[in-house]
């Protein structure tokens, strides 16, 4: 068998979205499960509705999930002369004929099927015509599909189903500008670019016999599609803005992780017995036919945050801090030392790097921003000259440690018989504003001794 080949095809008339990236991400880790290639083909043909906006969009999408195309992206727009080629074959093997029914005629021939209760198909009237338009006639060219027979899709996701041809319209190759349609394009394209396997949309299963013969006329054998399920929302909805966002940039906006995003998108309609926590290459590894759900997957933003979660949990430091560092507050400075370090204190409170970067804000921020109510609790008189005697300890410490910071600390609540959570809390609010935070001896540590004492020497009395 030829090498296997798989291409994602989106329309650039919106954003790259959760459903369009899963399509690519399918065709994806098949083709490298595989050994074979994935290649992005932008289905551009429609000036009016594609924008360069979207195109762009697209590319950052797939490029920030690491779903880039091994070769060269096509634009469908540029190959005008793969579609003609195309055109000519199929006249040439009697495939096509042209039709000269105006618009009003067919307008007439669908209402009248509507009024019959039958298909809305062309009823025909110019298959036989047998001629080829003058220059100013307009015509458009169809195809001429079989009258009998059945076209059986070997689908790898919904297995055999078989579509009578009876029931197929002799679609529009060209429409009456001479431009091709999506149909031509996308069978021509799939051709020419040895296109052996498609994940695609179920929406486009009604389409898949109609292009299957429209390939075997031009003498080629249809790639072997896998028609994927819808993704609906939790009330089983087709996904939807009502369900929240649904381009993949507003996700990364959010803070999830691109690693995460991808496991999810394959948890959406795949499964691996009960595993949920893939990494990309644990994916294309396992990554297989069988596994794929053909029933729709459900959307749920809550597992989306888990996922995330346990990939934050199980990320390098180092890796996360460089991941977290776009969403610390404008014009913050930290250094590049500390922030692993502060990542390693945080990552288990946060679920995106959103969260993570506002747990990191007394690391990041150059001044402490209190909130009122810790403050009136835990800033007390007392508790302000308790901060400032341990501020005196801390300055004396050799080594800059979690045990010499916890010695200090058990030094001056022993003597003045309190417990730690006394002195604990007012230190919090004195680094942090607030009262959430890690640990405090580690966060003495990671805050380093010049930025501790600072804050502590600010409230204390
Ligand atoms: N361009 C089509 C779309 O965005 C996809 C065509 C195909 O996958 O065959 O829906």
């Amino acid at each position: 068998m030829s090498k296997v080949r798989t291409r994602f095809a989106p329309s650039p008339s919106g954003f790259l979205h959760i459903g369009g990236a899963r399509t690519a991400l399918f065709n994806y880790l098949f083709a490298h499960n595989q050994g074979g290639r994935f290649v992005v083909r932008i289905e551009d043909t429609d000036r009016q509705r594609s924008a360069q906006e979207f195109v762009d969009a697209i590319f950052d999408g797939l490029s920030w999930l690491g779903l880039d195309s091994d070769e060269e992206p096509v634009f469908q727009s540029a190959r005008r002369e793969v579609h003609q080629r195309a055109i000519d074959r199929l006249t040439r093997a009697g495939a096509c004929y042209w039709c000269f029914c105006s618009p009003e005629r067919l307008d007439e021939v669908r209402k009248q099927a509507q009024t019959q209760g039958r298909k809305t198909m062309y009823d025909r009237t110019c298959r036989d015509l047998g001629k080829t338009p003058s220059p100013d006639e307009q015509a458009v060219l169809r195809f001429r599909s079989p009258l009998d027979g059945e076209t059986v899709v070997n689908d790898m996701v919904r297995g055999v189903v078989t579509f009578d041809n009876a029931e197929l319209d002799d679609l529009i190759l060209l429409r009456s500008d001479g431009t091709p349609t999506f149909h031509l394009v996308v069978v021509a394209d799939d051709i020419d670019m040895g296109i052996t396997h498609c994940f695609r949309g179920e929406d486009h299963l009604t389409n898949t016999p109609r292009q299957m013969l429209i390939c075997r006329a031009l003498g080629a054998e249809p790639p072997v599609y896998g028609h994927l399920p819808l993704i609906v929302g939790k009330d089983r909805a087709r996904l939807s803005k009502r369900h929240g966002a649904t381009s993949v940039s507003a996700y990364r906006d959010q803070g999830f992780l691109p690693g995460a995003t991808l496991n999810y998108l394959a948890r959406l309609g795949w499964s691996h017995g009960d595993d949920e926590i893939f990494t990309k290459e644990k994916l294309v590894e396992l990554f297989d036919v069988a596994g794929i759900n053909s029933s729709a997957a459900a959307f749920d933003l809550d597992k989306f945050t888990w996922v995330n979660f346990q990939h934050q949990k199980r990320m390098p430091a180092a890796q996360l801090a460089a991941l977290v560092r776009p969403f610390l507050d404008h014009g913050a400075v930290v250094d590049d030392a500390i922030l692993p370090e502060a990542v390693e204190l945080l990552r288990e409170r946060a679920h995106t790097l959103v969260e993570l970067a506002e747990g990191l804000r007394p690391f990041t921020a150059s001044k402490v921003v209190f909130e009122e109510k810790s403050v009136a609790k835990f800033l007390t008189d007392d508790a302000r000259a308790l901060v400032g005697e341990l501020a005196g300890l801390l300055d004396g410490v050799d080594r800059w440690s979690e045990e010499s910071i916890e010695s200090a600390f058990r030094e001056l609540i022993e003597s003045k018989n309190l417990k730690l959570g006394t002195l604990a809390q007012p230190v919090r609010v004195a680094l942090t504003g607030g009262t959430q935070s890690p640990g405090i001896f580690e966060l003495c540590r990671v805050l380093g001794r010049g930025t501790t004492l600072a804050r502590l020497r600010a409230v204390a009395r």
